[in-house]
């Protein structure tokens, strides 16, 4: 029995849905249709054991090397990294489930139902985000000058200077100065240059560096442990706190998980851009209504840890329970975000009265823009392009979505080409998505392709100057439209 039924499965994974090129679909009268990059599926014969029904298959966004056995199997369809399965009995009846709590290559976007004329993108490069006629930033002259200002001042070399410096591997290689390599050496354990997870000494000596330049720039800081891991978390404090939160944040740690792991793109160039622009919004004095986070995120490549813990203080599920009466909503966000024990957090809740509790959750909003891979330009892309940026998220983040698109066209007018995929997976992002708040990864656009992903080769050479500002920019210029100034 068994044999028959793998025989079975062996003959329905070889099925595929029928295709033709993309100008054939009008002989297609009277079938559904699927457009999948440069080409078009579209309704099964029969006899290929396929369903004829639209609504029995599925598509989803990631590597092949992500799907499981199981979705290998029910794959019927696909180009780069969109795949469409066959999944007659609903996407629920899966046995196993989607890995979607790990780093990009190894995670797939949720699964969504196919409908007749969808058009599928085989991702190399995704459509361009259009930002709506009537937008506009929503900031006073003052508000805009300050995102001017704070625009104005990230600049390319300070960004790369401040990336060799986080960087492990970088003193031999560039031939940096006595200064640099004593800054250098508190990163990494001191024999290896890293910033694993998975290595403690490193972790340790990354987390005091982050806490370090936050305090230097003048923020009240916080390390948010859990396990042992921390996320460092710099506060600016809003004028309207009770409205909610904008956070910027980006992960701190890199692969491989042993050995050298510089981590220059993946997320050495996050993490800068974070302190970078955490600085900028210091010298310039930016004075935001909504209360906003700079947040290095522990351990996002075994499974978005970090960021995991600090959506999970954020959202206002937890707000309601971390409420103190009493406390202004700024110091009640830095209690609820920085807490250190689930001891003193339930000591919190029991102090709260309801009302305050209700009170809050109906204001809260809270936004985030998230770094990851923000600095390699791909070779993949027509150059006639130039540099290109993905801003990846659910189409409901409009706010984060608009707002970046409108600061990143004030700051880098065309020069900065924006895309966006509305088919989120594998960053930070996903952990405030999957509680209902705004946010936007944004990360190079062509991130399938980067050839050192999570190698030891991840290093400073890789890593395009140009490109790598411009994000900056655009994530700062829209962390002041989010917020607000006062
Ligand atoms: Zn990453």
């Amino acid at each position: 029995m068994r044999a028959v039924l793998s025989l079975v499965t062996a003959v329905a994974a070889t099925s595929e849905l029928p295709r033709i090129n993309l100008n054939a679909k009008s002989m297609l009268e009277g079938k559904w249709w699927a457009q999948v990059g440069d080409h078009v599926v579209h309704t099964p014969h029969a006899k290929t054991g396929l369903s004829s029904n639209v609504g029995d298959y599925y598509y989803a966004y990631g590597s092949h090397a992500a799907l499981s056995q199981e979705l290998q199997e029910k794959r019927v369809a696909g180009a780069g990294r969109v795949h469409i399965f066959h999944l007659p009995e609903g996407k629920d009846a899966l046995s196993t489930a989607l890995p979607k709590v790990s780093h990009r290559r190894d995670s797939v976007s949720a699964l969504v139902q196919l409908s007749h004329k969808v058009v599928l993108s085989d991702a190399k490069l995704f459509p361009d985000f259009n930002l709506p006629e009537d937008y506009a930033s929503g900031l006073s002259a003052s508000g805009q000058q300050k995102e001017k200002q704070v625009t104005d001042s990230i600049t390319s070399s300070a960004l790369m200077q401040k990336l060799k410096v986080q960087l492990a591997d970088m003193l031999l290689a560039l031939g940096l100065t006595r200064q640099d390599q004593k800054e250098l050496t508190e990163l990494g354990d001191g024999s290896t240059h890293t910033r694993s997870y998975s290595n403690p000494k490193a972790t340790a000596n990354a987390v005091s560096f982050l806490e370090k330049e936050f305090q230097e720039m003048g923020y009240r800081t916080c390390r948010q442990t859990f396990g042992d891991q921390a996320d460092v978390v710099a506060f600016l404090p809003g004028s309207d706190a009770d409205s909610g939160s904008v956070t910027v944040g980006a992960h701190y740690d890199s692969r491989p998980f042993e050995g050298l792991a510089p981590g220059a793109v993946d997320n050495g160039s996050g993490a800068t851009a974070v302190l970078e622009i955490a600085k900028a919004f210091a010298a310039a004095g930016v004075r935001p209504k909504k209360t906003i986070m700079f947040v290095c995120f522990a351990a996002e490549e075994p499974g978005l840890l970090g960021s995991a813990e600090f959506a999970k203080r954020l959202s206002s599920a937890a707000a309601s329970s971390f409420v103190q009466d009493g406390m202004n909503a700024s110091s009640q966000l830095v209690s609820r975000m920085c807490g250190s024990d689930s001891g003193s957090l339930a000591f919190m809740q029991a102090q709260s009265s309801a009302a305050t509790m209700r009170r809050r959750s109906r204001h809260e909003k809270h936004e985030a823009l998230v770094m990851d891979e923000v600095a390699w330009k791909s070779p993949n892309i027509d150059d006639s392009l130039g540099a290109v940026v993905n801003l990846e998220s659910y189409d409901w983040a409009t706010e984060p979505l608009k707002h970046l698109a409108g600061a990143s066209r004030a700051a880098n007018g065309e020069r900065l080409k924006v895309t966006h995929s509305s088919n989120p997976f594998g960053s930070d992002h996903m952990s405030f998505l999957e509680k209902g708040m705004q946010s936007v990864l944004s990360i190079h656009g062509d991130d399938e392709n980067y050839p050192h992903y999570h190698q030891s080769s991840d290093a400073m050479d890789q890593v395009n100057s140009e490109l790598y500002t411009m994000i900056a920019k655009m994530n700062a210029g829209a962390a002041i439209r989010l917020a607000g100034h006062a």
